[in-house]
């Protein structure tokens, strides 16, 4: 029996549902929360392939009716307002109209830019997420943010839009390619490091995870949401500086600027910048004398063993200390110009610093 999450965010919150065979029964699941027996589906080509089949019968079983499935190309450049007008589009001329729902089936790309054409389709229409990747499962598909890219950045034109409900269906992750599961699990570690006692669960289950075991992807996944969800829930818009939202950050300094200096091509996956992020923010947290030098080998110890990169050095690029410092200077979560990390004095004791000297973290990178 699928496990049910109920978050308090948007304006009536709703419920993440996690476990196996959900495409199948999407249709009674997502019936109650919509507002018209009638959904637009987005997904991309790849995943169409494998999950849509599954989908379309489960919502057909429940009588909601599929006004047209709509698939863009597989990736990140997915994301750009071209493809957006083409969605919206595309959902206009089947016939969407305020009562009809978009479903997005797909990783955080579909996410973000189904979310993101539905925050504004004729000012806003109901939206339901069936993440099939790990990162989209633990992370993208809760807490409302979608969003396209712009030639100045990532994610820097969007709109807060909640969806109605979450089914995170963990079978869809058994045709993920593995090298995207263990960087999906590197959220679920960063989620492990925030909460305290998920860390624990971490270090023990966290192999069978990355292996495959549904029954440790159901736990990560349960977890993580309900730890992003509390996070969010607090900060929803993200207002505070200091706090909420911004601690979701650990890792993503240094994470942000690795992927930059590889130009998003591709050859460095999100999550795989993440782990690295997370090795370096707990060596700086040690540096800095806020915990033992225990925690980063522990962390990198843990993501090694999971088959991520934690260190610079296990990753196949070659990077400079001044080219690094140049992104982390330029991070859009930056405020006056100061340049902020998330640090751990252990598991479930993390906090944001803008005070951490230049020469603490060039010292950390030459290493
Ligand atoms: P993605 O959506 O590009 O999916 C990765 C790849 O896996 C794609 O090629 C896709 O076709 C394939 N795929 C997806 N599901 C599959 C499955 N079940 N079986 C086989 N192949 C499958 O990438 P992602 O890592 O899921 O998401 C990354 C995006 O998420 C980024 O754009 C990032 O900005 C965004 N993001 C958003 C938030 C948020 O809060 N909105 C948070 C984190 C990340
Ligand atoms: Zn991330």
């Amino acid at each position: 029996t699928p496990r049910r999450l109920p978050v308090s965010l948007g304006e009536h919150g709703y419920d993440v549902v996690v476990g196996r065979g959900l495409l199948g029964r999407a249709g009674g699941l997502i019936a109650p929360v919509l507002p018209a027996r009638r959904v637009v589906v987005v997904s991309d080509a790849a995943v169409a392939a494998l999950h849509l089949p599954a989908l379309r019968a489960g919502l057909e079983a429940a009588e909601i009716k599929v006004l047209a499935e709509i698939a863009v190309p597989p990736g990140e450049s997915s994301k750009d307002f071209a493809r957006l007008q083409d969605v919206l589009e595309r959902m206009l001329a089947a016939g969407l109209d305020r009562r009809t729902t978009v479903v997005a089936l797909g990783g955080g790309v579909v996410g973000d830019l189904a979310g993101f054409a539905a925050a504004v389709a004729m000012r806003g229409v109901p939206f339901v997420q069936v993440p099939t990747t790990l990162l989209a499962q633990v992370d993208s598909s809760v807490g409302g943010k979608t969003g396209v890219n712009l030639k100045a950045g990532k994610n820097l034109a969007g709109a807060f839009h909640q969806p109605r409900i979450v089914l995170a269906d963990t079978d869809t992750l058994a045709t993920l390619p593995p090298r995207e599961l263990r960087a999906g699990y590197a959220e679920v570690a960063k989620h492990g490091l925030l909460q305290g006692a998920l860390w624990d669960w971490c270090e023990a289950h966290g192999g069978a995870a990355v292996a495959g075991d549904g029954d440790a992807l159901t736990h990560a996944v349960l977890e993580s949401c309900r730890l992003k969800a509390a996070v969010v829930a607090a900060d929803e818009r993200e207002e505070s500086a200091e706090g909420g939202r911004a601690l979701l950050n650990l890792g993503h300094t240094f994470g942000h600027a690795l992927e930059a200096e590889c130009g998003f091509d591709g050859t460095l996956l999100h999550g795989e910048a993440v782990a690295v992020g997370l090795g370096l923010a707990a060596s700086l947290s040690a540096r800095l004398g806020h915990c033992s030098q225990e925690w980063p080998s522990r962390v990198i110890a843990h993501l090694a063993a999971c088959g991520l990169p934690a260190r610079i050095g296990d990753l196949p690029h070659r990077f400079t200390v001044d080219a690094l410092m140049g992104r982390m200077a330029k991070d859009k979560k930056n405020r006056d110009g100061q340049m902020r990390f998330v640090l751990l004095r252990g598991p479930g004791d993390v906090f944001t610093s803008s005070e951490v000297p230049r020469e603490a973290v060039t010292a950390l990178l030459r290493d």
